[in-house]
């Protein structure tokens, strides 16, 4: 059994990043990329379904520039077993990489695709979604548990108020939340290991996907700065501040 896992190269999580002077989108020059954090966890998931003996090969997939060569070797180094570069300097909308990743799973025919539920720059949460209505696939969004047995995967869901259990039938999509799995750290044997392990470069027109992005940024402003705090001499001033200054009690 395949699985195809999407990693999607973004601005480091702890760097903070700054709104371009003219607002048409963050200055991302020189600023360190890695994997999306969700991305590691779903490629770490596959993994372990490797290591279980559930499913016998791991693919990662990335859509961009030539740099995310370098997420694919990370997903590597974690346990995957090849790899696809769709290679393009294009802007790719969520749309855009689904519609690749549905040539992709044609093509491969993984009995799983293993996504996160967003990645961390644009916040989309789209992707997933739209490669289970493209391609028809059944979905398990926001998965905390994954159990695959008897052509079926259970999923467990975190949703508001608990968590929910859906069964669906393989092939499926899967997007993984934070609490599924913790990854593991990459060893300097597995980054050597890595580096020669098959990776493919396509360009998305080799596929057939037309990415021309269908949404416009109009504008990217910073969140207002927060103003200074004061101290307050006692609890009842602070509960008339609250009370009618504030007006949130
Ligand atoms: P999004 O819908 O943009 O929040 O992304 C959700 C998930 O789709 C990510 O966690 C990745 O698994 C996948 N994905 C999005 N963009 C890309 C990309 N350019 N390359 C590979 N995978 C991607």
């Amino acid at each position: 059994m395949k699985v195809l896992v999407p990693v999607k190269r973004v601005v480091d999580y702890n760097v903070k990043v700054r709104v371009k002077s003219d607002g048409t989108g963050v200055d991302i020059a020189n600023v360190k990329m890695s994997m999306n954090p969700f991305d590691e966890i779903a490629v770490e998931e596959a993994v372990r379904l490797k290591e279980k003996g559930v499913v016998t090969e791991v693919i990662a997939v990335s859509c961009g520039v030539t740099q995310c060569q370098e997420t694919l070797r990370t997903a590597m180094a974690i346990g995957a077993d090849r790899a696809i570069l769709v290679e393009t300097d294009a802007e790719l909308q969520p749309l855009a990489v689904a519609k690749i990743l549905k040539a992709l799973v044609d093509k491969e025919q993984p009995q799983l695709v293993i996504l996160g539920k967003q990645a961390i720059d644009d916040d989309c949460n789209q992707t997933g979604q739209m490669l289970a209505a493209l391609t028809g696939l059944p979905q398990g969004t926001f998965a905390s548990k994954v159990e695959v047995a008897d052509g079926k995967v259970a999923v467990t869901r975190e949703v508001d108020g608990g968590l929910e259990t859906v069964s669906l039938s393989l092939p499926a999509v899967v997007t993984t939340d934070l609490r599924l799995n913790e990854p593991r750290y990459v060893t300097l044997p597995n980054i050597m290991k890595a580096k020669k392990k098959q990776l493919d470069v396509v360009k998305p027109a080799d596929l057939g996907v037309d990415v021309a992005p269908r949404i416009k940024t109009l504008k990217v402003e910073e969140p207002p700065k927060r103003s200074a705090g004061i101290k307050v001499p006692d609890v009842a001033t602070l509960v008339s501040k609250l009370k009618n200054e504030a007006k949130v009690i």
